[in-house]
């Protein structure tokens, strides 16, 4: 069995495979432990992320706020893959997952030095998030654009736009977060396509399940999983609120066109700006999953729990209602106990 990917949902996963007693490898591309907190931008701290569930089976522990979510959760993530003994092979690129001649799925993948391996496995579940996959609109004039354009993944802090013009893209908590920090030393526009909305309440347990149960809809139903902010709105975390109480709020609708200096709307207004930021979120990763062919009419890959309908052998964690660190863990377990269940029959293991 083969479980792609070692962050949240991939580590769950391969907690339960190890608890079941199953054969299983888990081929994850990054250099390191941490999933993608390890990309995450050093301002990024763990008192300011909305709340990270712990693992299954070991507590995170760390209690310093103040420091960077990247580092305590890489150290955190390699902590677990220790104390589990987890059998994490990195750096492993998956370039595709294809069926093969038997009843087995082929994973090919780049496992460095220029060397490559084919895994056939009876399952896999796939866990590789949406980080490696950022996601930027196209816009008319975009390429003809002197200035810097980067995605929120690129990010690594405020510093290198003082005193610049930064123009903020995108209405989720992220463009909110970065747009704070940013107005600190730059001068800063915002621009969403939809009109943010505030949510009055802070993100209740039920506004949560309500959130889940909306895009859980969505992938049963064959379409792309789109984003939670669409369903909530922007809850006030402390984030949200700094950055309304500094004024940076101040919405823009989208431009028509990007000039080679700035931006230009429909009425004819223009904003010179040195900096672009993409704060347009992330597709998931799933490029591998080409060869399988599971994209349906409407876009999406239609799923029945974490299971790929069109590829009972394929589990997606971490994908669309579980893309959460608590989704993540639940999806681990249930992927893992229905793939088990699957291929008990034979008592065959891979
Ligand atoms: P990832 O952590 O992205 O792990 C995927 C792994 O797969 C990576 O190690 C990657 O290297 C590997 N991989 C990718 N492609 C391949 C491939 N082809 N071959 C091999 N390996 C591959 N959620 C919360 O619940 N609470 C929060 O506070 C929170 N804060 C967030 C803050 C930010 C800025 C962002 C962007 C997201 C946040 N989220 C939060 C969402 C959270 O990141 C996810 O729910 C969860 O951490 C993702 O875990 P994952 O295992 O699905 O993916």
């Amino acid at each position: 069995m083969v479980v792609i990917g070692a962050g949240q949902a991939g580590l769950s996963s391969a907690h339960h495979l190890r608890r079941g007693g199953a054969e299983f490898a888990v081929l994850d591309a990054g250099a390191g432990a941490g999933g993608a907190w390890r990309h995450r931008w050093p301002s990024l701290r763990l008192g300011g992320v909305h709340g990270i569930h712990d693992l299954p089976g070991l507590a995170l522990e760390e209690k310093d706020g103040a420091r960077p979510a990247s580092e305590v959760l890489a150290e955190y993530f390699a902590r677990y893959e220790r104390e589990f003994d987890l059998p994490v092979h990195r750096p492993v690129q998956v370039r595709s997952v294809r069926r093969g001649p038997d009843e087995r799925l082929l994973v090919d993948a780049d496992v460095g030095a220029g060397a490559t391996g084919t895994w056939a496995a009876r399952a896999v579940i796939n866990a590789t998030g949406t980080w490696t996959k950022p996601f930027v609109p196209h816009y008319p004039g975009q390429d003809a654009f002197t200035g810097r354009q980067l995605h929120v993944a690129d990010y690594r802090g405020a510093a290198e736009f003082r005193g610049l013009r930064v123009a903020v893209v995108g209405g989720g908590i992220s463009a909110v977060e970065l747009l704070t920090e940013i107005a600190e030393v730059a001068t800063t526009t915002w621009v969403t396509r939809r009109p943010p909305v505030f949510g009055d309440a802070e993100f209740t347990p039920d506004a949560g399940r309500r959130a889940v149960a909306e895009v859980d809809r969505r992938v049963r139903a064959g379409l792309p999983p789109g984003s939670v902010v669409s369903v909530t709105g922007l809850p006030p975390t402390p984030a949200v609120l700094r950055a309304r109480d500094a004024g940076v709020l101040d919405r823009h609708p989208m431009f028509e066109r990007i000039t080679p200096r700035g931006l230009r709307w429909a009425d004819g207004t223009e904003v010179e700006v040195d900096v672009l930021l993409w704060a347009t979120g992330f597709r998931a990763a799933l490029d591998h999953l080409r060869p399988l062919g599971l994209r349906e009419p409407g876009g999406g890959i239609r799923m029945d729990g974490t299971r790929v309908v069109a590829e009972p052998r394929l589990h997606l964690v971490g994908y669309g209602p579980s893309a959460s660190t608590i989704g993540a863990n639940r999806a681990g377990r249930a992927a893992a106990r229905d793939v088990q269940r699957l291929l008990r029959p034979s008592g065959a293991l891979l």
